[in-house]
């Protein structure tokens, strides 16, 4: 698979930034809102936004079910904030009856920072990305409460109220980040999830 077509997900949320960001990492990227756009991908990202609005409109466009298998049958993705939450097997402090796509084997709290810090930028330390702290946007993030044993953490919290929670996670082909590269110029996480694509 040399060039890769990776879908975004456009039912909500920061699409324009992701396929800016995929862009930037070297990547065309296409909208998926129905199963036949879903069926031509070879990679999907899940964006932030709301994962409760995603989630209704995922139900209501058929997309759910259709998303939960082409997931379990291998598809890579990342999420990132309410990505992560819809990726999530699953979830604490959801709506009543809020269901995900899953796949990751990892517990997610949503809004998870508290309403005294709705929105905060950090530095994080994330070895995947090679050498230099990743600066990372969080806006009403979960963070991830456990992980199954398959999941690999990236990066956690460093310092503050929060420190040492986790904020990013892989599981196989899937990849995912309470916060939002997407939001900002560094497209180091992007790259690293279309080498996974690559790699698949
Ligand atoms: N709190 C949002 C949710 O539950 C996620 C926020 C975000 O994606 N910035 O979906």
């Amino acid at each position: 698979m040399s060039q890769p077509t990776v879908g975004v997900l456009a039912l909500q949320g920061d699409v324009r930034e992701h396929q800016r960001m995929l862009a930037d990492a070297g990547a065309a990227s296409t909208p998926v809102r129905t199963p036949a756009e879903l069926a031509a991908v070879d990679a999907l990202v899940l964006p932030g936004g709301e994962s409760t609005t995603m989630w209704r409109l995922a139900r209501t466009f058929g997309l759910l079910e259709p998303l939960r298998k082409r997931i379990a049958a291998g598809l890579p993705a990342y999420g990132s904030c309410a990505g992560m939450i819809l990726l999530a097997d699953r979830i604490e402090g959801g709506v009543a009856g809020q269901e995900t796509v899953g796949g990751m084997d990892i517990t997610v709290r949503r809004n998870a920072f508290g309403r005294q810090v709705d929105s905060f930028e950090a530095d994080l330390d994330f070895p995947a990305l090679g050498a230099g702290p990743l600066h990372a946007v969080f806006i009403r993030a979960p963070w991830v409460e456990k992980v199954g044993d398959g999941v690999e953490v990236l990066a956690r919290v460093a310092n503050g109220r929060a420190a040492g929670n986790i904020v990013a996670v892989r599981q196989g082909r899937l990849l995912a980040t309470s916060f939002h590269p997407e939001l900002t110029a560094d497209a180091r996480v992007h790259a690293l999830f279309l080498d996974i694509v690559k790699e698949a």
